[in-house]
């Protein structure tokens, strides 16, 4: 076979794999670094809740037997804190496989998905990847300019996804707007609404979007355990939609998506209030921190509702990323965002965040 890429579905050919963080084994082998600290994939710093830990442990002698491929109990305790019907959730293996499902179940060739210039990167694979065209809307402010995004929205028009607050730039939407926009939507057209830094938002910024579900039967709303709950080892995801649409995606899953270590780890962790309160009270003291640090440094960033923030170097990041690698920070280069003079830092804990600080002021000297 001359050319086995001509194989491949045409989505398939031109598709970039998804760039993750680099990892800390890896650059332990490449460098033989003592120290190292990763602030390269949004994950918790505080790592996951003991009560999850304790569940996986008296678990694991079940683990010759599936897991409840329908996970029964995790979503009976996602139904009870959210006020949703159990028929309205779908569980993903992370919410990147739901993301995934959308494009199984409603993209083909010929349609179109709508999403915003520097939004997350799941977007344009999953709409390639089901030989979709992507139809990419110019950023406002580093932010998703919906009424761009609603003028984009056409016929073909089968999803959008919005991101919010999105990655990498950390931009909110305001309650206002995004009702607004998910409102004006047609019924043919599918609106992902990627939450999956929703806990981190500050209360007077959070957007209340479930309470929309019942208006809107073409709704989704995608959150994960992979983030504010530390159990992105484990990938565990959840979506909220019409009974319809999650019959739909529930047609595409694997019927064992999520492992029983992971089923049981994110109930406890959903139970873990006092875990999440000390996540987001680290999260938002090490904001300050590192955005402090900028400002002494003369740094512009974008003001960020996650637990990332990314940084304006004023000058090419990849270098800088490639110094900071030799002195054992891991941090994540955005030029695949279209944003090449920044940098995305993960908040970490206040060792970590003041390691990278004292890291970066030295790359820049
Ligand atoms: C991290 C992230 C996700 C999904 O992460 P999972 O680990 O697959 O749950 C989804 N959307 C955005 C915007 C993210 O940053």
């Amino acid at each position: 076979m001359d050319n086995i890429y001509s194989l491949a579905t045409q989505g398939v050919q031109q598709l970039v794999p998804y760039q993750a963080g680099k990892p800390i084994e890896e650059l332990q082998r490449e460098l033989g670094l003592d120290t190292i600290v990763k602030l390269a994939s949004n994950e918790n710093p505080l790592g996951p809740s003991p009560l999850a830990l304790q569940a996986i442990e008296e678990t694991l002698p079940q683990l010759a037997l599936y897991p409840d491929g329908n996970g029964f109990n995790l979503k009976q305790a996602l139904a009870q804190k959210f006020a949703v019907d159990s028929s309205q959730i779908t569980l993903g293996n992370g919410s990147n496989d739901i993301l995934e499902l959308v494009g199984r179940a409603f993209l083909a060739p010929g349609l179109e998905a709508v999403f915003s210039e520097h939004a997350f990167a799941v977007y344009p694979i999953v709409t390639q990847a089901a030989g979709a065209t992507a139809v990419v809307t110019p950023a406002r402010h580093y932010g998703h300019d919906l009424p761009a995004m609603l003028a984009n929205v056409t016929g073909k028009t089968r999803v959008v996804f919005v991101a919010n607050p999105n990655n990498p730039t950390g931009t909110l939407l305001s309650q206002a707007s995004l009702e607004a926009f998910v409102k004006a939507l047609p019924d043919s057209c599918i609106c992902v609404l990627d939450e999956a830094y929703f806990e981190f938002v500050s209360h007077n910024g959070t957007v209340d979007s479930i309470s929309w579900l019942m208006d809107c039967p073409n709704l989704i709303i995608t959150r994960t355990f992979s983030k504010a709950y530390g159990l992105a080892g484990l990938r565990v995801g959840y979506a909220f939609s019409s009974p319809a649409v999650a019959d739909i995606l529930n047609r595409v899953r694997q019927p064992f998506n999520n492992n029983s270590l992971a089923l049981v780890a994110a109930e406890a962790a959903l139970a873990d209030t006092a875990h999440l309160q000390l996540t987001l009270a680290n999260n938002s003291q090490g904001m300050q921190q590192l955005t402090d640090g900028f400002k002494q440094l003369d740094l512009p960033w974008i003001p960020s509702s996650g637990n990332f923030v990314a940084v304006d170097l004023r000058r090419p990041g990849l270098p800088v990323y490639q110094a900071l690698l030799h002195q054992g920070v891991i941090v994540r280069p955005v030029a695949n965002y279209g944003l090449p003079d920044h940098l995305r830092i993960s908040i970490g804990t206040a060792a970590e965040n003041s390691f990278f600080l004292n890291a970066l002021a030295d790359c820049l000297s």
